[in-house]
């Protein structure tokens, strides 16, 4: 069998080496070339998606990249802690959370698949798809088309295999905060070890954490009601951002004020967007399918979306091992990832509102917040064991055909 894997970011080379484990081989199709430089500087990589990587043998890969973060702390604007929590649940391998650079995330994974012998196709943009009496053919804007058995849209949020199923398809959903930051060589600021420590500033969410090599990660969430217009955002200058941060960090207790004069220039935000829920992830003939952010983007409040790319990916390949045709191996996928991937999409929504709450929600948040906190210190993390705690046994079969024939 051959896959035709569509996006080359997270889930698109993980899903390359996983369907080799299995016998499946493929090639991917990336429309940008090689050394594109990525969007997000910095992403919180949490320990579920280094088990779905370990699951498949490409954590090493990654493991030595980052920081690893044991706690959040949460402080609203005049300082006052409103508790935390553990980054990494308890998690019975130890696996903690690691926050590291986006591009040397996507280098790493890329890496690691052209090792495996993974083929990646980098300048060749999808634009459509038909299927063919025997498998699907991809059509490309150069005018080329490739053909396959399956098709896999791995092409993020935007995505253009999710058109291609469903030309229906919901669109992107504007979720009202911006998102900035990056790393500050030689600024350490004061904050306990390992701990993020993120904080309600009165008028706008702002996270801060020093690095063992007295560095300090930092971004910010500056709210924005309405969906900016396309090119607002990467037209704003250094100045204009740093003023505008600096506006809504002012009163507040905290470094902010020494991160945005130190932070290096250009400052450039972006909007963020989820996937609540896309109906139609497969085509329902067994040769198209979505994985990652195609087929349910979260935002990255959730802190989860690398990592339910990667879990997608390696599901997947389980399912085409164990299914007995590709249609089936579909509809199992989606069988075994919408519930978990949906409820995480709606938990980082949660809790982006909460970081955009007007004046009564913050008044709210700061008096629920450190009960929940409290609540979820006694039981140790294991509130959030569903989220990080998650393990994938590559080997475990995910489809049983007596069950299936009843
Ligand atoms: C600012 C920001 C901060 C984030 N922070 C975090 C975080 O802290 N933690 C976390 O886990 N996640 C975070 N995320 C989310 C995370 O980056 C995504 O969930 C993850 O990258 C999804 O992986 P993917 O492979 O599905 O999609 P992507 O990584 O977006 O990869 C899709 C790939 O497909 C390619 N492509 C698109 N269209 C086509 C086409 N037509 N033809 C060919 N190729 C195409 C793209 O060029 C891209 O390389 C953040 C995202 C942003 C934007």
């Amino acid at each position: 069998m051959h896959a035709l894997i569509i996006g080359g970011g997270i889930a698109g080379p993980v899903l390359a080496v996983a369907l080799s484990r299995v016998g499946i081989d493929s090639t991917v199709f990336e429309r940008g070339s090689r050394d594109d430089d990525r969007r997000g500087a910095w992403i919180t990589f949490q320990a579920n998606g280094m088990d779905a990587l370990r699951a498949i043998g490409m954590a090493e890969s990654v493991e030595a990249l980052g920081y690893p973060v044991d706690r959040i702390g949460f402080v609203n604007g005049s300082g006052r802690s409103l508790g935390g929590m553990p980054m990494a649940a308890r998690r019975l391998d130890g696996q903690a959370s690691v926050v590291m650079p986006r591009a040397e995330l996507y280098r790493a994974l890329s890496d690691r698949a052209a090792q495996q012998g993974v083929r990646v196709e980098y300048d060749r943009e999808f634009v459509g798809a038909e299927r063919t009496a025997t498998g699907v053919r991809a059509r490309f804007a150069d005018g080329t088309t490739a053909e396959g058995d399956i098709l896999i849209g791995a092409d993020g949020i935007h995505s253009r295999v999710r058109q291609t199923i469903d030309p229906a398809a919901a669109p992107p959903r504007y979720v009202p905060v911006l998102n900035i930051g990056g790393f500050i060589p030689g600024l350490a600021v004061d904050a306990p070890d390992q701990e993020f420590v993120m904080q309600f500033g009165s008028r706008c969410f702002f996270a801060w954490m020093r690095t063992p090599d007295g560095g300090t990660i930092w971004f910010a969430n500056p709210p924005m009601r309405r969906e900016p217009a396309r090119g607002a955002l990467s037209a704003m200058s250094d100045a204009e951002w740093r003023g505008w941060l600096r506006d809504l960090m002012r009163g507040d207790a905290g470094p902010s004020a020494e991160i945005l004069e130190a932070a290096p220039a250009p400052l450039t935000g972006w909007a963020t967007y989820d996937m609540p829920v896309v109906r139609n992830w497969h085509d329902g003939a067994g040769r198209m399918v979505l994985i990652g952010d195609a087929a349910h983007a979260t935002s990255p409040a959730a802190g989860q979306g690398a990592a339910m790319s990667i879990e997608d990916a390696v599901v997947l390949a389980q399912c085409l091992r164990d299914c007995p045709d590709t249609g089936t191996a579909f509809s199992r996928f989606v069988e075994l990832r919408r519930a978990r991937v949906e409820r995480i999409v709606e938990h980082g929504r949660r809790s982006s509102a909460r970081k955009a709450a007007g004046p009564i929600g913050r008044l709210v948040r700061d008096t629920m917040m450190p009960m929940i906190f409290r609540r979820a210190a006694r039981d140790g993390g294991e509130s959030m064991m569903w989220l990080q705690g998650h393990h994938i046994d590559f080997d475990a079969p995910v489809f049983d055909p007596s069950a299936a024939t009843k």
